[in-house]
C-alpha cells in the first residue's frame, strides 16, 4: 500500500476508535487517544502496554521516562524513531497509570491488528509481558526474552520478538542490562 493510503487508513482507524467508543471509561478519562508514532513503513513495531502522562499530554507513545530510555536503546542499536512504529495496546491512558483491564485490551486488541495489517512490519517487539501474552499466550518473559518467534494471526505471519518493559527494566540493574543486549541482536534478526 502506498505511504498516503497508509496514512489515510491510519487516520481512519482512529476515527472508529473514536467514534466506536470501545473504552468509554477510559475515553472520558484521557485526554487523548495515543495511536501510535514513527514510520508507517516500517519494518520494525514496538507495542507497549498504555500511555502514561506524559503520552496523555503529548499524544505521543513512549515519551516519558521509559521512552526516553527506548530512544537510548534505538540509538544504540542503530536506529531512530523515525525508523520504527511504536504504539500500545490500550490507547487511552488509564486513570491513575492503573493496568489495563483485561476487558480494555481485549477491546482495542482488532485495532492493533488492523495497525499491523496497514503497516506489514517483518518483526514485532512486545514490551512487557502483557504485550507479549497477547501474541504468545502461552510464553514466560523470564524464558521468552529475545527470543524471535514466528507467529501466524489469519492471513498475517509475523515474527514476534518479547523484549523487558522499558519502565520494568529502568531501575533494575540486571534488567536493565539483559534488555539492553536482546535490544541489541535485533538489527542482525531484521537483516535475516
Ligand atoms: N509505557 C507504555 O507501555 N507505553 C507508553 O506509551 C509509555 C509507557
Amino acid at each position: 500500500m502506498p505511504h498516503n493510503e497508509k496514512a489515510h487508513a491510519m487516520r481512519a482507524l482512529e476515527e472508529e476508535i473514536i467514534a466506536q467508543n470501545i473504552t468509554p471509561e477510559l475515553a472520558t478519562q484521557a485526554k487523548q487517544l495515543v495511536i501510535g508514532d514513527g514510520s508507517l513503513n516500517a519494518d520494525i513495531v514496538f507495542i507497549g502496554e498504555a500511555p502514561g502522562k506524559k503520552e496523555d499530554e503529548q499524544g505521543i507513545p513512549f515519551v516519558g521516562a521509559a521512552g526516553k530510555f527506548l530512544n537510548v536503546m534505538l540509538e544504540q542499536a542503530g536506529m531512530e524513531r523515525s525508523d520504527v512504529y511504536i504504539t500500545n495496546i490500550v490507547k487511552y491512558r488509564p486513570p491513575n497509570n492503573r493496568d489495563p483491564k483485561p476487558a480494555e485490551k481485549e477491546a482495542f486488541w482488532p485495532y492493533l491488528l488492523k495497525q499491523l495489517e496497514i503497516i506489514q512490519p517483518k518483526v514485532v517487539i512486545t514490551l512487557g509481558r502483557h504485550s507479549m501474552n497477547y501474541f504468545l499466550p502461552d510464553a514466560s518473559i523470564g524464558e521468552a526474552h529475545g527470543q524471535p518467534q514466528q507467529v501466524k494471526f489469519g492471513k498475517q505471519a509475523l515474527t514476534v520478538i518479547p523484549l523487558y518493559h522499558p519502565a520494568a527494566a529502568l531501575y533494575n540493574g540486571s534488567l536493565r542490562q539483559t534488555l539492553i543486549d536482546d535490544f541489541l541482536t535485533v538489527p542482525k534478526l531484521i537483516k535475516q
